[in-house]
C-alpha cells in the first residue's frame, strides 16, 4: 500500500484512525476490559462520537469519577440506538436480496454453461450435415436449447420481479429505520449519521458547525396533568415547529423522549444561539390547546444548550459541552438558550 503524506487528506484520515484505535485500545487496557466485538463497537461509538448518547454518558460517569468496569459497559451498550427491530428487519431484507442475487447470479452462469455447450455440439453436428441424419440431430439440439432457453428466461424474469420487489421493501425499511414513529422527524440514528456527514464537510470546507440539543421544561407536568397521549401531542406540535420555524438549512431530529436536536451547518455558536433563540421565543407565545378538554396547556417552552463542533479535535467534546450547556440552562431558570 502506498504510504500517504501526512498532511495530504487520506493522510490526515489515516492519522485519524490511527489515533481513533490507539485511544480504543488504551481504553480498554486502563480499564482492564475483555477484547470482545460487543465492548469495541461501544467503545467505538462512545470514543469516535459516532454515538452521541454513549459519548455523553461516558463523559459523564468520568465526570463523576465512578468507575467504568464491565458491568457499567454492558448497561451502556442496552442503550438502544432507536430500533434495533427495525435495524434487524433491514438485516433481513438485505439477506434475502443477497439470496435472490445469488440465485440469479447461478441461473445466469448455468445458462451460460448450458449454451456454449450446445453451441459446441451445433457446431460437431453442423459438420456432420453432409450425413444423413445430421440436420434431424441439429434440429433436436435447437429445440433442446430453445427449451431452455425458455426455463432460463422464466427464471430469470422471476427473480427479477423478486428483486425489484426487496428493493423497494429495501428502501421503504431503510427510511422507516431513519424516522421516529411518533413526530415522523429523523430519529437519533439519523442525527448521528448525519453529524458525522456535516463534520466531515464542515471541516472540508472550513465552516462552523454548530450542535444544539434541546429539552422541553417541565414536560413531565404536562404528563402528569393532561395524560400521556395529550403528552405525546404536545410532543408532535414541537417537533412540527422545530421542523417548520428551523427551516431546510438546519437539519432537526428527535433525540429521544422530550430532547430534540438541531445541527446547524456553516453558523458558530452565536449565530446558532440568534437563530434557536427565535425558534424558542416564537414557540413560548405559542397557545396549545388539548383538544379533548379544550383546557390549555399552558405555555410550553425548551432550553437549550450549543456547542461548535469544528473547534474540537473530535465530536465528542461538543456533543458533552453543548449537553453541560443545557444542564446550565436548566439550572439557570429554563426557557433559555446558552453556549457550551
Ligand atoms: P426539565 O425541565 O428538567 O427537563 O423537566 P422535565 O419534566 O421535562 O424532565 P424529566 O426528565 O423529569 O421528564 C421528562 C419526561 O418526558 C418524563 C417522560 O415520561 C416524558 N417522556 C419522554 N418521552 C415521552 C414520550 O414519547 N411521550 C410522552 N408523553 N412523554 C414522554
Ligand atoms: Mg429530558
Ligand atoms: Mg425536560
Amino acid at each position: 500500500m502506498r504510504a500517504s503524506a501526512p498532511d495530504a487528506p487520506e493522510g490526515r484520515a489515516e492519522e485519524a484512525r490511527r489515533t481513533l484505535l490507539g485511544k480504543i485500545g488504551d481504553f480498554v487496557l486502563r480499564h482492564d476490559l475483555a477484547v470482545t466485538a460487543q465492548n469495541l463497537a461501544t467503545i467505538c461509538g462512545a470514543l469516535s462520537g459516532s454515538h452521541p448518547e454513549l459519548a455523553a454518558a461516558l463523559v459523564r460517569r468520568e465526570a463523576a469519577g465512578e468507575p467504568i468496569d464491565q458491568r457499567w459497559l454492558d448497561t451502556l451498550a442496552r442503550l438502544d440506538p432507536d430500533g434495533h427491530s427495525r435495524i434487524a428487519a433491514l438485516e433481513t431484507l438485505s439477506e434475502k436480496l443477497d439470496y435472490t442475487l445469488t440465485h440469479l447470479a447461478q441461473t445466469t452462469r448455468e445458462a451460460h454453461s448450458e449454451t456454449s455447450d450446445h453451441r459446441g455440439a451445433i457446431g460437431v453436428q453442423i459438420a456432420g450435415l453432409a450425413r444423413p441424419e445430421g440436420l434431424a440431430q441439429v434440429l433436436d439440439l435447437s429445440r433442446a436449447m430453445l427449451a431452455r432457453i425458455e426455463q432460463v428466461e422464466a427464471a430469470m424474469a422471476k427473480s427479477e420481479l423478486e428483486i425489484d420487489r426487496l428493493q423497494d421493501s429495501l428502501a421503504r425499511a431503510r427510511s422507516e429505520a431513519d424516522i421516529d414513529h411518533l413526530t415522523r422527524l429523523p430519529n437519533r440514528r439519523a442525527f448521528e449519521r448525519q453529524l458525522v456527514a456535516a463534520t466531515i464537510a464542515a471541516r472540508d470546507r472550513g465552516e462552523p458547525l454548530s450542535i444544539a440539543f434541546c429539552d422541553v421544561d417541565n414536560f413531565k407536568r404536562i404528563n402528569d396533568r393532561h395524560g400521556h397521549a395529550a403528552g405525546d401531542r404536545v410532543l408532535c406540535a414541537l417537533a412540527a415547529s422545530f421542523r417548520e420555524m428551523a427551516g431546510d438549512a438546519c437539519f432537526t431530529a428527535r433525540h429521544g423522549g422530550e430532547e430534540f436536536v438541531l445541527l446547524f451547518s456553516g453558523l458558530s455558536r452565536e449565530a446558532a444561539k440568534g437563530r434557536l433563540d427565535a425558534i424558542r421565543r416564537a414557540q413560548a407565545a405559542r397557545v396549545l390547546l388539548n383538544r379533548d378538554t379544550g383546557e390549555p396547556f399552558g405555555r410550553i417552552t425548551f432550553s437549550g444548550g450549543i456547542a461548535e463542533v469544528c473547534a474540537d479535535a473530535d465530536t465528542r467534546g461538543a456533543l458533552a459541552r453543548a449537553d453541560a450547556a443545557l444542564y446550565r440552562a436548566k439550572q439557570q431558570g429554563r426557557n433559555r438558550i446558552e453556549l457550551g
